[in-house]
């Protein structure tokens, strides 16, 4: 069994303090594949001093110093793509077609950030004034496991373009996946103490994170439980934070869409990253008078789809994560039956023939209320559920009744009814007619989806001060 027991301190491999293990178990076939052994308090301590102290050299760095430096990184994950790839799919179950997209999204995330910082206005004049933006200090990235690579690498980008150090956890299910990315940001040859990666439970590296005083901003992808335990937490020291929280994510269908096309892609959008995407919209909303329709199309499309092995070519749908998750998912499943829902198809249980994995046979119910605890929770599988409406009206009120607000969907035929549907969402990403995510522009959550937003120049914002000078050019 493989043991991962290095951290990545001040550009070092070294031996954590910690000494809890967690082990490593690969979701399609439940077998072992290796143990980390976890960071402690002190470790973290430990990686926050190294980042303070580069802190003090790299917040001088030039702009052209810092965007040649995000080409470097991009270079180096994508050097590693097949390794970051392998690891993606043994640890955490992504199909292999998505997980080469993966790292090439995580690889892309430092050039767009690259041409947002080339473009960057780091001092500005408002009448009197000179406004100089700064960087804030130390960034504590703390990350989740269903998109590691992308998201470490999002944060990172953004940190390194404003000026900080980092000091980095993530999630302890991911440790294969953190291996791959630590070796290829440390192919980068950055100065040392510019990035700094401590494997570690939340309750330990993560609260000492939030906690410490040399941490200026907490910069944090996870779920709104957790998220609020940040909040809470970081408001001793007040800390700065970002906030990227989870979702349940409505996708309206208007009436003239041509639902024989729209339908299949609406599936796809809820099962998006095997049914664990903070953004999946798994509420469909549609028509009253079409439910027949949908529930038809619906259950074609997902009943075509193929769930299994990741590695194989033709694979849509990977397994859950891990089996406490996958336990989740079919409690889920069955408070939509006890609630009294429709099962169009999926269910309780493995799929045929994939008995052994984490796998979960993809779920449709329609006749959903929005009371039912699966229309106002994240489920984090791939459970949909049907919702519909009279009026267009309705179908906002119904889109918008939920404590989340990251991403929603809309399909119309009509463009400008799409657009004035999109204005009365409250969600940070709104997608029309099956467009895809603009990765250079800001992305985050209204309410209690998230604080801030990341990518492009928004990212940055976020790992910057702002000061004011008066009086600049009086002698
Ligand atoms: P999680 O909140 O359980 O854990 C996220 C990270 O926080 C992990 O690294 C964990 O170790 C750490 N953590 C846990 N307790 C902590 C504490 N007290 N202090 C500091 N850190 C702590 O989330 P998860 O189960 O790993 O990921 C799934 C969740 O992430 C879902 O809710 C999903 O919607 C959300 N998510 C959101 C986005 C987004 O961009 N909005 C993207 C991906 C995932």
């Amino acid at each position: 069994m493989r043991t991962m027991d290095q951290i990545y301190v001040n550009g070092e491999f070294i031996k954590p303090q910690g000494t809890d293990t967690q082990l490593l178990i690969n979701p399609t076939t439940r077998e072992v594949i290796g143990q980390v052994v976890l960071g402690n308090e002190e470790d973290a301590r430990m990686a926050i001093a190294a980042a303070k102290k580069a802190f003090i050299t790299f917040s001088q760095t030039t702009v052209e110093e810092r965007s040649e430096i995000l080409q470097r990184l991009h270079d180096a994950v994508l050097a590693n793509i097949d390794d970051m790839a392998e690891a993606n799919i043994n640890e955490y179950g992504a199909p292999k077609r998505s997980a080469i997209g993966r790292v090439k999204l995580a690889a892309a995330n430092f050039l767009d950030t690259k041409q947002a910082l080339d473009n960057f206005e780091f001092v500005r004049y408002i009448a009197s004034a000179k406004v100089v933006s700064e960087p804030v200090g130390v960034v504590g990235i703390i990350t989740p496991w269903n998109a590691s690579y992308s998201q470490i690498t999002a944060k990172l980008a953004a940190a390194i373009a404003a000026g900080c150090t980092v000091v980095i956890k993530p999630s302890e299910l991911s440790a294969l996946q953190t291996e791959q990315i630590t070796q290829a940001f440390h192919n980068a040859g950055l100065p040392k103490g510019v990035i700094n990666i401590v494997n570690g439970y939340g309750h330990t590296v993560g609260a000492e994170f939030t906690r410490n005083p040399d941490v200026a901003l907490i910069s944090f992808t996870g779920s709104t439980r957790v998220g609020k335990e940040i909040l809470k937490s970081g408001a001793e020291t007040m800390k700065r934070v970002t906030l990227e929280l989870g979702g349940k994510s409505p996708n309206i269908i208007l009436d003239d869409a041509d639902f024989t096309s729209v339908i299949p892609v609406a599936v796809a959008q809820g099962f998006t990253n095997n049914g664990q995407a903070c953004v999946a919209g798994t509420r469909i909303i549609v028509p009253e008078h079409r439910l027949g329709e949908v529930k038809q199309l619906a259950k074609s499309a997902i009943e075509a789809i193929k769930v299994g092995n990741p590695w194989d070519e033709d694979t849509v749908l990977g397994p859950i994560v891990t089996e406490k998750q996958y336990l989740n998912v079919q409690r889920y499943i069955q408070s939509g039956i006890d609630e009294g829902a429709e099962l169009v198809t999926g269910g309780l249980g493995h799929p045929a023939g994939a008995e052994n994995g984490n796998f979960v046979k993809p779920t449709l119910f329609v006749n959903v209320t929005e009371d039912m605890t699966i229309a106002k929770e994240e489920i984090f599988g791939p459970v949909l559920v049907v919702l519909t409406y009279k009026t267009v009206e309705e179908a906002i009120a119904i889109a918008n009744n939920t404590n989340y607000g990251l991403g929603a969907y809309v399909h119309a035929a009509d463009l400008d009814q799409a657009n004035w549907v999109a204005s009365k969402i409250a969600a940070g990403v709104v997608l029309i007619n099956g467009a895809g995510f603009e990765m250079k522009a800001p992305f985050g959550g209204y309410k209690q989806s998230g604080i801030g937003r990341e990518y492009g120049e928004y990212g940055i914002e976020e790992c910057l001060e702002t000061k004011t000078i008066t009086g600049y050019a009086v002698k």
